[in-house]
């Protein structure tokens, strides 16, 4: 069974450029909607007009959508515009009245792909229904939970299927909202080569400052299409203000993107290269915020006056770092080099602090 590719169901959509849906995080008013959606259909090409009608919201008592009011506003899009209309679903209720209303695709937010009883649940209400679904990743970095969400709809003999990547909760701390972790999609994509992947900058970003470098990127890794939050008046938002966009500044995102030729980029060669540039560039934060304690501790150490060097503590770290090494797979001689040059370096920033040196 065959995933179909976007343009055989996406009207006005052609595969050389990125499939595009914009709209705001959440339906709030028939106005804010439908104003939202004239000036996105003015400024620019998107494809399908997002919002978000239940929202998955972390604490009860903020705006939790509108509900199904909001879908006759979208139904009205349809007509004034011409867009197709998505929303999330997280529940067969949900799905019902999205159905009632010609919603024409549904996308399974990040809280529920974590869930794979409600995944199971949203596959078997949809079982014989002919609309599209996007499946968001989920919020912990987990590929085969991923997978298995797109499998569980495609079981269903669905095959209008789409993945769309929008960042993963960051246990780290980070510039993002949500870590891109790139090489994940990635690894779905290698799965399932045919598959479309489209990237939500605006939940991996959190704010509106790295949108536009997130889009580049998501073209530049050959990414079939970009969601981008858009609210006619992002200040007033009710569910994620900070990283909406106007209208007119999603055209002037689209416009500065370059859509790059995709034959070389689909290589696996290239693929695999990709995955290695973003766990280098993890590895190397990593690494900087392990400088940024070894520098907290040299400061402590230096107030009061304690030897940088402390043997057995040394010796520990060796000692169950190369055992950790070797459960992962790693050479117990090479994990020990590591670990030495880091050590290195940080007896050198500590004995720079100590001693007040530049
Ligand atoms: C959304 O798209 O507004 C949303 C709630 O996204 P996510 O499921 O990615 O958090
Ligand atoms: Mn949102």
């Amino acid at each position: 069974m065959k995933i179909q590719a976007l343009e055989t169901y996406t009207p006005h959509y052609q595969s050389n450029s990125p499939l595009i849906i914009a709209g705001p995080c959440s339906a709030e008013s028939r106005q804010q909607v439908l104003e939202t959606a004239e000036q996105i259909q003015k400024h620019t090409s998107a494809n399908i007009f997002r919002a978000g009608i239940w929202k998955p919201r972390s604490r009860p008592g903020s705006f939790e959508g509108i509900g199904e009011e909001g879908l006759k506003w979208l139904q009205e899009v349809q007509q004034t515009t011409g867009m197709m209309t998505a929303t999330e679903v997280a529940h067969p209720h949900h799905i019902e009245l999205a159905l009632k209303y010609g919603v024409n695709i549904l996308w399974i937010g990040a809280r529920t792909t974590s869930n794979p009883f409600s995944v199971q649940e949203i596959a078997e209400s949809i079982k014989g229904v002919d609309i599209p679904v996007f499946i968001k990743n989920p919020i912990n970095p987990d590929v085969s939970l991923w997978i298995g969400a797109i499998e569980r709809i495609l079981n269903t003999g669905n095959t209008k299927v789409a993945a769309i990547h929008r960042g993963f909760y960051p246990y780290e701390e980070t510039k993002f909202r949500n870590i891109p972790k790139w090489e994940i999609p990635i690894e779905v994509k290698r799965n399932y080569p045919e598959l479309p992947i489209i990237c939500d900058p605006s939940h991996i970003s959190g704010n509106v400052d790295y949108i536009q470098d997130i889009c580049q990127k998501a073209l530049d890794l050959n990414f079939d299409g970009l969601m981008i939050e858009t609210h006619i008046h992002p200040k007033e938002a009710l569910s994620d203000a900070q990283q909406q966009v106007t209208p007119e500044v999603l055209r002037n995102i689209l416009n500065q993107l370059t859509v790059r030729n995709s034959n070389e980029l689909t290589d696996e060669l290239q693929q695999y290269r990709e995955q290695i540039d973003s766990i280098d560039q993890q590895l190397l934060e990593m690494l900087a915020q392990r400088m940024d304690v070894i520098k907290r501790i040299g400061e402590y150490k230096r107030g009061r006056n304690i030897t940088i060097l402390q043997l057995r503590r040394w010796e520990n770290i060796i000692k169950t770092r190369t055992l950790f090494g070797q459960k992962t797979g790693l050479d117990k001689d090479f994990v020990n080099d590591i670990l030495q040059l880091i050590h290195k370096e940080s007896i050198k920033e500590q004995n720079r602090i100590m001693n007040k040196l530049q």
